[in-house]
């Protein structure tokens, strides 16, 4: 429970969702277009209606948020940056906080139950990362069992692959099992079929919102200039598909079917008591991803297997940090658009029940874990949940991350 109580909103004093959280997303109701809400307690806040009655005021200035919340995407608000987002929290604290504004803003309230949730951005291009040296020493001897677990790359910058855009999904969308090229080492040949091996990876998702010119890139003191906040990111990983096609490029078909994000996207602000040192680096890295500490983010996680907890990845744990992967996604002048996506790669801690991947949960295949189980099959439903602590003391909630498997057509 938070210790201080801040909102007038039934029952969302002390919740995970509490005015120091206010993550948004986008939802609909029935028969209407999909516009951005912000969530309090267990309501979605209508804030492009709430706002509009606000036009008049002088304190909000020129900042038209009503238009821009009334979009289909979180899009344009991201667009507007730093400033921009702060100004909105600040005003959502005071609607939400403020008892004298309970009468107008109460009706357009609704519970979260009876609206239907979108992909909250228009994802314009997808980065995933490799920032876990727990889950990169471990896939590292599960696919090479007699070389360097680490490449030598590894400990001089966050690895990452451009993943595709056009299939990050929201939480609660059905996800195919993928078919493909496999081979196992036994075989001589590939075969064409479903993956017999397919995974998750619990991740956590960076949303940038101020874009950047081609030829500039962003200092590691820049971030939350650029960053607007986070989601969770499930990157389901077809193993077998991913094991054959992967050298000597990379990921491509065995993660490009799916990726799945929250509904709700955390704003950076609502994670300032979470910022944490991160746990050591060596040898210090080039100048260009030097950090100022705190620089990670204490974040828990817990990755749900048909209702049950399997893993509790920390995010504290991980080896390069936020920022550090954007300076360096932008290090060679690439420019940023709104609704670039960013994820952090496996989240993987030192103890066996905080590893963020079946893969690694069941040792490539060859231990199996809760219930006799090495990989995904149809029907499973897989969920992510991660709490963090909150600015008023107790811990907010980030938006979950749930997918089925559907069986493969
Ligand atoms: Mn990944």
């Amino acid at each position: 429970m938070n210790a201080v109580a801040t909102t007038w909103v039934s029952g969302a004093a002390g919740s995970p969702y509490d005015v120091d959280n206010l993550p948004y997303g986008v939802f609909s109701r029935e028969g209407q277009p999909p516009r951005v809400g912000v969530r309090i307690g267990d309501f979605v806040l209508d804030v492009a209606t709430v706002a509009a009655y606000g036009r008049d005021r002088a304190s909000e200035g020129d900042l038209d948020l009503a238009s821009v919340w009334a979009q289909p995407t979180l899009n344009a608000f991201l667009a507007l940056g730093r400033p921009a987002w702060d100004a909105a929290r600040t005003w959502l604290v005071e609607v939400l906080g403020n008892e004298v504004h309970r009468a107008r803003t109460e009706p357009h309230l609704m519970p979260v139950d009876a609206v239907t949730m979108h992909l909250p951005f228009e994802v314009a291009d997808y980065v995933d990362f490799y920032c876990s040296i727990q889950h990169a020493t471990n896939v590292g001897r599960i696919f090479r069992p007699d070389g360097d677990a680490l490449l030598p790359n590894w400990r001089h910058l966050p690895v990452g692959y451009h993943g595709r855009a056009g299939t990050v999904v929201v939480s609660g969308t059905p996800v195919l099992r993928p078919s493909g090229q496999r081979k196992r080492p036994d075989e001589v040949a590939p075969t064409y079929g479903p993956s017999r091996r397919l995974d998750i990876e619990a991740e956590l998702g960076f949303v940038v919102g101020a874009p950047t010119a081609l030829g500039s890139s962003v200092a590691t003191g820049a971030f939350a200039e650029h960053v607007f906040g986070v989601t969770l990111l499930n990157d389901w990983s077809a193993r077998d598909i991913q094991a054959w096609e992967y050298v000597p490029l990379g990921p491509f078909l065995g993660k490009s079917f799916a990726t799945s994000i929250s509904a709700w996207v955390t704003p950076l602000a609502a994670l300032d008591a979470a910022r944490t040192p991160l746990p050591g680096q060596d040898p210090a890295p080039l100048d260009y991803l030097r950090v100022e500490e705190p620089a990670g983010l204490d974040i828990a996680l817990e990755v749900l297997l048909n209702g049950e907890v399997v893993s509790r990845p920390p995010y504290a744990a991980m080896y390069w940090s936020p920022a550090q992967m954007l300076a360096h996604l932008t290090v060679n002048g690439a420019s940023l658009r709104s609704g670039d996506l960013f994820a952090s790669g496996t989240i993987s801690g030192d103890e066996r029940d905080q590893r963020g991947s079946f893969l690694e949960l069941s040792w490539g295949g060859a231990e199996p874990f809760a219930a006799a189980r090495t990989f995904l099959e149809d029907g499973d439903e897989v969920t992510l949940r991660a709490t963090a602590p909150g600015t008023a003391g107790g811990r907010i909630a980030l938006g979950e991350v749930i997918g089925r498997i559907a069986p493969a057509r």
